[in-house]
């Protein structure tokens, strides 16, 4: 990946910044319950990268709070506009969960998640990616993002 494809975002205020330096993993939209109560809206994107290619810049804060598999995720927030910017769950470690909004530019997500739980006036144009709950990662992951979290 060349310097103009990294990926540059950031929180409300500007103090906090980040950049990915290598490819995203893989993006998806959850409309499970906890990312409605998280968010205050109707869905979360979250872009999944390796820990090793974000570079983050200026005072951030993290709380942990409870998820469906009782492992608990780290929440990751400015310190001066509390903006949340990414998350880590101690399921995946290695990996973070990007707060896809806080990118400079957004990315299309690949997968709707817990779509049981959508808001009923969303409607997903791309029924082949919406999944009840979760997806099987082998089967909707790339090979070579499935290749790097080995
Ligand atoms: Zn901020
Ligand atoms: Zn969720």
């Amino acid at each position: 990946m060349n310097k103009k494809n990294i990926l540059n975002g950031s929180c409300g205020c500007g103090n906090v910044k980040y950049k990915i330096d290598d490819k995203p993993l893989f993006t998806q939209a959850c409309h499970c319950n906890d990312c409605k109560k998280s968010t205050g809206s109707s869905f979360v994107i979250h872009t999944m990268v390796l820990e090793n290619d974000l570079k983050i810049s200026g005072d951030i804060a993290s709380i942990e709070l409870p998820t469906g598999s009782g492992k608990g995720v780290n929440a990751y927030f400015c310190i001066i506009c509390r903006v949340y910017v990414f998350c880590k769950y101690n399921i995946s470690k290695g990996r973070v969960a990007i707060r896809t909004q806080t990118l400079e530019k957004t990315i299309e997500p690949q997968a709707h998640i817990f779509v049981k739980d959508k808001d009923p006036w969303i409607e997903i144009t791309n029924k082949e990616i919406c999944h009840d709950k979760m997806y099987d990662r082998e089967k909707t992951w790339s090979k070579e993002s499935l290749e790097r979290i080995k």
